[in-house]
């Protein structure tokens, strides 16, 4: 089987389900129960690999994260409650009091507060760098520098990072390189082949389909030695390239409780079924409402990784080379207008998710950007006139009538 859809819609169930059922079903029980004593003492132990209990694993999220790893090639892993518990959990298994964070400063919201604010009591440092600027970077690394942390396609600036180049810096430096691919998902990256170390992503978004479910993923790729962290040294010793999957599953992941509820996995799986046709259609339009918008003379700045005068374009072709996520940015002339013109939508929905099924819409500066100062949403270039649209799989021509009718009715010619 070569294909992402048929790797999805194939993985192999599990046993025979007594009734023949085609689907994964959902296994909401918490406690799993066994024939003998000896055999629950060594599904303990760890001398067989058996369900115990469903904060640490479950047969229905078991298998969604089977299917993730036939479609990633990763080495291991690992189902979350949240995107933001994706993260959290890789940060608290490799990262310590007195250590460091090399981040990008154009970094997803809350991951910025959960660096900044959260962990700096824990006396765990973050460096925020330019993610294009890669002397930065290298010098931001030091000797307590844990892991460098990078976004895909940054959101909503639209930046794309040089993945190859930081990945040298981080190999050369012995530095773990994680990214939040959230924008990119399987199928439209292939994150094992640019040198991503692990990937976290916010399943919540393309891959639950229809925004009905939040979720996370890790995916180690086995790539990074782990004895080179000093937390996982011993595990390493016992468990090789499956330290850090291991230590969260038995440590970290387990005792923070961020585990993904079968209910959902049930639908995340099912959304994953169709996650190639819908990120094809979504990027379709979405390369189609972008060149619509930046042949409207009221509109300014139309960004988008696939066009052919977007600065990033070569970076974006390289890296993704079929489709360039969904999410756009564009600016009207003022605040009031942006509002005018978001009020007059009749179709496109003002909401804060990304990637949606339907199209959705929002303000950066008044929305997401609201604790920041005005100075500071500038300097992260969200302007008080951006808009940003995250295209969903609606018939392209809706999207383009309901925009049209909208910016009609605003000022200007
Ligand atoms: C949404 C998002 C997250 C957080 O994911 P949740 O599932 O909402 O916790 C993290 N990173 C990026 C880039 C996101 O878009």
């Amino acid at each position: 089987m070569k294909g992402v859809t048929t790797k999805i819609l194939h993985t192999k169930l599990p046993k025979n389900d007594p009734h023949g059922s085609i689907h994964m079903p959902i296994y909401g029980n918490v406690s799993f129960e066994f024939e003998t004593s000896k055999e629950l003492a060594d599904a303990f132990n760890g001398r067989i690999n058996k369900h115990i209990y469903s904060r640490i694993s479950n047969p229905t999220v078991s298998y969604f994260e089977k299917r993730i790893k036939s479609i990633t090639d990763g080495l291991g892993v690992l189902a979350l409650s949240s995107g933001m518990g994706a993260i959290a959990n890789v940060i608290l298994t490799l990262v310590g009091a007195g250590d460091n964070i090399v981040c990008t400063k154009y970094v997803f919201g809350n991951t910025y507060s959960l660096l900044k604010y959260t962990l700096s009591k824990y006396n765990i440092e973050t460096r925020f760098v330019d993610p294009q600027n890669y002397k930065e970077i290298e010098e931001a690394i030091d000797a307590k520098t844990r892991l460098i942390f990078l976004e895909s396609i940054t959101n909503p600036q639209l930046y794309v990072t040089d993945f190859e180049r930081v990945a040298k810096i981080a190999k050369n430096y012995k530095v773990l390189l994680v990214a939040d691919t959230t924008a990119t998902p399987p199928p439209i990256f292939r994150a094992k082949d640019f040198g991503i170390d692990i990937e976290v992503i916010s399943s919540t978004k393309f891959i639950s389909g229809g925004a009905t479910s939040v979720g996370g993923l890790i995916i180690d790729y086995g790539s990074y030695k782990w004895s080179n962290n000093p937390y996982l040294y011993d595990d390493y010793k016992k468990f090789g390239p499956y330290a850090f999957i291991s230590k969260l599953r038995n440590e970290v992941f387990r005792n923070i409780g961020a585990c993904l509820s079968p209910y959902n996995a049930y639908l995340q799986s099912l959304g994953l079924e169709t996650i190639q046709l819908r990120v094809e259609k979504a990027c379709k339009n979405a390369l189609v409402v972008a060149e619509y918008l930046n042949g409207i003379s009221k509109v300014k700045n139309v960004r988008y990784p696939r066009l052919k005068n977007y600065p990033d374009y070569t970076l974006a072709k390289k890296f993704f080379p079929d489709y360039q996520g969904a999410i756009l940015t564009f600016e009207l002339s003022s605040e009031k207008e942006c509002f005018e013109f978001m009020d007059n939508l009749k179709i496109i929905k003002k909401s804060t998710n990304i990637h949606d099924n339907r199209t959705l819409i929002i303000h950066p500066a008044s929305t997401i950007f609201c604790e920041y100062p005005k100075k500071e949403r500038e300097r992260l270039g969200v302007t008080d006139s951006m808009i940003r649209l995250s295209v969903g799989i609606e018939d392209v021509e809706d999207i383009l009538e309901d925009l049209d009718n909208a910016l009609k009715g605003i000022g200007g010619d």
